[in-house]
Order: C-alpha cells, then sequence, then structure tokens
C-alpha cells in the first residue's frame, strides 16, 4: 500500500518521522507531504472542534493512492462528540487527529497513533468495525479502546480483503 502523510496545523516532525518509519516498518510505502494550514472552513465555533469531513476533501485534492492527514486539532463527526479519525470506506481519504491520544509516554502516544493510521487506513481498503476488542479494526470510544487493541488486524480482517496484508511487521 502506498500512503501519502498529510500534516495539516502544527503537528511535530518527530512523530511524522515516527509514524512513517512505523508504517514502512510492516510494508507500506510511505511519502511525507509538506505540512499545511488547518481550513478554517472546517472549525465549528459552537463546538470549539473540527469537521472531520473537511480534512478528507482536503486530501482528496492531493494525488497518490491513499492520503492521510495528521492534525493536532480536535475533529468531530455527526453524531459523534468527537473522533480520532475517520475515513472514506473504500477511498483514499484518511484523518487522523493527535489531539485526544497524547501521553506522557511517549512511546505510548506513538503506538495510539499507529493503531488510528492502521485503523484508518484499514477503512480505506473497505474494512469495516470488527467486533474483536483486541483487533485494530475495532471501533475506538475511548482511550481504553485504543489501548486495548493491538496494531494488527485480526485473522477475520485478514482474510476479508485480497492482496496480502495491509500492514505486516513480522
Ligand atoms: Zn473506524
Ligand atoms: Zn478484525
Amino acid at each position: 500500500m502506498q500512503v501519502s502523510i498529510l500534516p495539516v496545523g502544527e503537528v511535530e516532525e518527530e512523530i511524522l518521522q515516527e509514524l512513517s518509519e512505523g508504517l514502512r516498518g510492516g510494508g507500506l510505502r510511505v511519502t511525507l507531504l509538506p505540512c499545511q494550514k488547518v481550513p478554517s472552513k472546517a472549525f465549528n465555533r459552537r463546538r470549539k472542534q473540527y469537521r472531520g469531513s473537511a480534512f478528507l476533501e482536503m486530501a482528496g485534492r492531493y494525488g497518490g493512492k491513499h492520503v492521510l492527514v495528521v492534525t493536532d486539532v480536535d475533529l468531530y463527526a455527526e453524531p459523534l462528540n468527537f473522533v480520532f479519525g475517520q475515513a472514506e470506506m473504500g477511498g483514499r481519504a484518511a484523518v487522523i487527529s493527535l489531539h485526544r491520544l497524547r501521553s506522557a509516554d511517549r512511546g505510548l502516544f506513538l503506538l495510539r497513533v499507529m493503531k488510528e493510521a492502521l485503523h484508518e487506513l484499514g477503512h480505506n481498503i473497505d474494512l469495516s468495525h470488527c467486533p474483536d476488542d483486541r483487533c485494530v479494526m475495532h471501533f475506538s470510544n475511548t482511550l481504553e479502546d485504543t489501548d486495548r487493541k493491538g496494531p494488527g488486524f485480526c485473522g477475520e480482517c485478514e482474510s476479508r480483503r485480497e492482496g496480502g496484508p495491509l500492514w505486516d511487521p513480522s
């Protein structure tokens, strides 16, 4: 899988490098695009949050097989209070927010970022939410959900896709 990472807003270079390395370590081909400004029309004044779909639209304007936006702002998608990320099912665009993934534990933060990135890329290859709470395609409603699941895909999710594993660190 070929993924272009598009940083939007204030995203630290180090985490972008680490995410790229992590994804490459599982066999993905990763390109890092230059950082862009947060689209002002994405901001919802009442909620003080940003509409996730605006970032997907932004990603859609870039070339490349898959475009993963990484942003620091807090995202929402109706009817949810917030989302860790969002993606087009079977499409090219995905977005993750670092806003609610942060931890004083740097390794834990990076692992959360990896999981949410792989989850959204999983939607891009048409995987839906998985009932297995250890599978990366399990829906995360809270950080506990994110921390419980692994960065890997369960056997069921792996078998539901063609063309080999999305991410295989072994
Ligand atoms: Zn999902
Ligand atoms: Zn699964």
